[in-house]
């Protein structure tokens, strides 16, 4: 009898893989988005078609690749970002796996062009289900631009089953509006189908957060912070009267980095206590820095879970900090002291 076991090809093992890290069009976004933050852009722009089913392109001002680099990003396991185990507890940068381009070019028709500074000439490059189908040298601007055009192209099977386009809308927004909050300082531009949907000029934090979600959160929003020699957190927080029967609106972040914690959400909530209508949710956005070796984003292939060393004391900062900022705004409830 023959043997049977046999190597899967790459371009195949790199579909399956795929399925991990792309499961719709917003989870090619916020790769692309977090690739231009981490490569120190100022400006992205965003360009949506059809909910990211025929086009997501983003355009960025950073730092650009070599025409190596540009060949080699789409390769699996091939990142810029980490070097060694060390490393990998060690965070400091949105992206690590050096998966996620490998990922979306296995199931997709990708075009991307980039070029250094000090480079005169840049580089496209097209890769279509993962075979590379052009690479040559163009004159484009300093930065980084990436088409990922009918995605699940090669899986119909996948495609079949990408929900409404409204649905995978909301889901695009979520994750620009998550990567916008989080870096006021860089300009950020949506278009989808060819109209603007944001426009967010450079500035501070509080502009960012009413620029998203309107004016009505102007008069609704105050500072929390809290230092410690450990760990920081701050962030902006709603007034107890400003809250919403729907969730949506609740944002924590760690080191930048989106994150969902519903132990954390509670340690805000019991800050509230008392002070909320009933079944309604604060606005909150609050980034926690930690030194990046205490909390290991390692534990879900798309990220947003994340595992702290003392998750105890840190349930208790962020309730301080919350309670805090509610009674120096004098929102919180009468405490008796018993004097
Ligand atoms: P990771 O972000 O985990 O390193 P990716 O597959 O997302 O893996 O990207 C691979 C590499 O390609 C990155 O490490 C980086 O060096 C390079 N790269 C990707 N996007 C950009 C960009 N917009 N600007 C500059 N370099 C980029
Ligand atoms: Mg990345």
């Amino acid at each position: 009898m023959q043997d049977v076991i046999r190597l899967l090809p790459e371009s195949l093992a790199n579909q399956i893989a795929a399925g991990e890290v792309v499961q719709r069009p917003a989870s090619v976004v916020k790769e692309l988005l977090e690739n231009s933050v981490d490569a120190g852009s100022a400006n992205i722009t965003l360009i949506v078609k059809d909910a990211g089913k025929t086009l997501i392109q983003v355009i960025d001002d950073g730092k650009g690749m070599s025409e190596t680099d540009a060949r080699m990003s789409f390769e699996r396991h091939a990142t810029s970002k980490i070097t060694s185990t060390d490393d990998l507890f060690a965070i400091h940068t949105f992206g690590f796996r050096g998966e996620a381009l490998a990922s979306i070019a296995a199931v997709s028709q990708v075009e991307m062009k980039t070029r250094r500074e000090d480079d005169e000439m840049g580089t496209l490059i097209e890769v279509e289900g993962g075979e590379r189908k052009e690479q040559e040298p163009v004159s484009v601007p300093v930065g980084t631009s990436i088409a990922v055009k009918n995605l699940f192209f090669n899986i119909p099977a996948r495609r079949k089953f990408l929900k409404s386009n409204p649905v995978e809308m909301k889901h695009i927004i979520d994750e620009f509006q998550r990567v916008a909050l989080v870096n006021p300082e860089i300009s950020m531009t949506l278009y989808q189908d060819d109209n603007e949907v944001y426009n967010l000029r450079a500035g501070k934090m509080a502009k960012r957060i009413i620029s998203i979600f309107g004016r009505s959160h102007q008069e609704q929003l105050f500072p929390c912070q809290e230092d410690l020699e450990v760990m920081s957190v701050n962030g902006y927080i709603g007034k107890p009267e400003s809250a919403k029967k729907t969730r949506g609106e609740q944002f924590f972040f760690v080191n930048g980095r989106f994150i969902k914690h519903s132990y954390l959400h509670h340690a805000v909530m019991t800050a509230y206590e008392g002070l909320l209508p009933d079944s309604t949710y604060p606005f909150y956005m609050l980034n926690i820095q930690v030194d990046p070796k205490d909390v290991d984003v390692n534990v879900h292939p798309t990220k947003t879970e994340v595992k702290f060393t003392d998750e105890r004391t840190l349930y208790a900062i962020v309730s301080a900090a919350v309670k805090q900022a509610l009674a120096s705004y004098g929102v919180a409830p009468s405490i008796d002291f018993g004097v």
